[in-house]
């Protein structure tokens, strides 16, 4: 009997089955941040505590930092009190902090990857949702709150219930104009925000396995927003390779060792998933949310959806979505007009977001009306994209060149959604006031089609885009 790769790494790492039934399981590698890890440092000072694995904890600064001007102390008095907190916590504890200072300070969930912290068979914690970006390589990664970032940093494990594991099996080619990002709101849009309660999301398929490390980081990070705990993909060449030569990684003949390891993690031919779902990848379109959750999607060339064709139990929701977006069923998506364009966060703040949204906008303007602006997800990101001359392209084009953070996402910082402004943005959560305006409103789509509609003031269709990007495949990434 074959088993997944969720079974082999949970047992790898079970310490001991505790009489509530959860198990014990030990943490490869704890994320931290500044935002839900004070009160857990504080408890542990009160009981006296250390951390109990330093060498296992990583921590950086990325939900409160400004991205305009970094200068110490912040202009925001709570942020530059989170930032001196977490920097004294981190010295008291001897965990590595990279901040502002140290050329790698990012999103967690970008940094872990690029500095080839997070690897193939681990288990990986972190006080913040989008933690199952990790899984991309073949890891098993929670989001956890405070309590139990406490728990992490004082025992180095968690108590956990075992999860079901559902495939779901992504093939057929992307079309042009189509991305990791449209694959994601697909499937949530198809299995709903509540979907996956229970259960961790495993993603196989051709589609899956030809993208690149970056695309899979986008449909993990994404896995919470369908209800899973956690998401993944097997090991491959595609994993090695990127973490060929990474800071963390192992070098010379020990990655040699880890990567004939890693490899043998993937879930066996024999395995069996406690669901299967199959899903056709040259089916998916451009796909932009136009509700209040991320499951609220349509196609870009679609009209939105009339309650009058859903379920009764659907149709409350939905005209809460209606009411507080100010739309109307069966209005068309494109057209939409927009206030604000951002490209950030951890699900679309690499490299190769950056490179996509910067060919669509090479040469343009952005539209007199729209805010636009472009956050790297890292330090790293941000050099690596000056190298090449990406942050002249979107200055040129009008957009703002900010340093790496959270920023818009969830707007714990300066950048901030106003009043009723409609953001098309590269971010994962369109919740009420989630990009800091009680009444502002999200529309997640690509970083390619945020990039469009920040230039023609509205959504549009990238596949009818004058310069339409090549395939998602095709598509080079660092
Ligand atoms: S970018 Fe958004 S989702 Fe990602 S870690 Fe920051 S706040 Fe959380």
């Amino acid at each position: 009997m074959g088993r997944t790769l969720f079974e082999k790494v949970w047992d790898l790492h079970a310490v001991r089955r505790l009489p509530n039934g959860q198990t014990q399981l030990y943490t490869g590698l704890h994320l931290v941040h500044e935002v839900t890890s004070p009160q857990a440092f504080a408890e542990l000072r009160e009981r006296g505590w250390r951390v109990r694995a330093p060498e296992r904890t990583v921590a950086t600064l990325d939900h409160i930092v400004p991205t305009r001007d970094q200068a110490r102390p912040f202009a925001d008095a709570m942020a530059e009190t989170m930032a001196a907190v977490l920097e004294r916590n981190c010295r008291e504890h001897g965990v590595r902090l990279f901040d502002l200072a140290s050329g790698a300070q990012g999103i967690v969930h970008v940094i872990g990857p690029e500095l080839g912290l997070t690897q193939p068979g681990m288990t990986i914690a972190c006080g913040d949702s989008h933690t199952s970006t990790h899984g991309a390589f073949g890891a098993i990664a929670f989001g956890i709150g405070t309590s139990q970032v406490r728990d992490v940093l004082a025992s180095q494990c968690l108590a956990m219930s075992p999860l079901k594991v559902r495939r779901i099996d992504v093939n057929g080619r992307l079309a042009a104009g189509v991305y990791a990002k449209d694959v994601i709101l697909s499937i949530i849009g198809r299995l709903g925000i509540k979907g996956g309660t229970g259960f961790a999301y495993e993603y196989t398929g051709d589609t899956i396995a030809r993208m690149s490390m970056d695309e899979r980081m986008t449909v993990c990070n994404m896995s919470i927003e369908g209800g899973a705990r956690a998401g993944y993909v097997n090991p491959d060449d595609t994993t090695v390779e990127y973490l060929r030569g990474r800071r963390f990684a192992p070098a010379g003949p020990d990655f040699d060792r880890a990567a004939a390891w890693w490899r043998t993690l993937a879930s066996d031919t024999g395995a069996s998933w406690d669901d299967e779902v199959s899903i056709d990848g040259s089916a998916i379109a451009p796909t932009v949310t136009w509700g209040i959750n991320p499951g609220q999607s349509v196609g870009v060339d679609a009209t939105l959806p009339d309650p009058a064709d859903f379920p009764a139990e659907d149709r409350p929701g939905m005209a809460e979505a209606f009411e507080f977006m100010g739309f109307r069923p069966r209005q068309p998506m494109a057209g939409t007009r927009i206030d604000v364009a951002f490209v950030g966060s951890c699900t679309n703040a690499r490299l190769s977001d950056l490179r996509e949204a910067a060919s669509v906008v090479a040469g343009q303007r952005v539209a007199p009306h729209v805010r636009a602006l472009v956050v790297p997800g890292s330090q790293s990101v941000a050099s690596l994209a000056e190298r090449e001359g990406l942050d002249e392209i979107f200055r040129s084009a009008g957009f703002e060149w900010r340093r790496a953070g959270c920023s818009m996402c969830l707007a714990m910082n300066p950048d901030r959604l106003e009043a009723r402004e409609i953001c098309a943005s590269s971010s994962n959560r369109n919740f009420k006031g989630r990009q800091g305006s009680p009444t502002g409103r999200t529309l997640l789509m690509s970083p390619a089609m945020v990039a469009a509609a920040a230039v023609a003031g509205e959504v549009v269709d990238i596949r009818r885009w004058p310069r339409a990007p090549s395939a998602s495949r095709e598509r080079v990434h660092p």
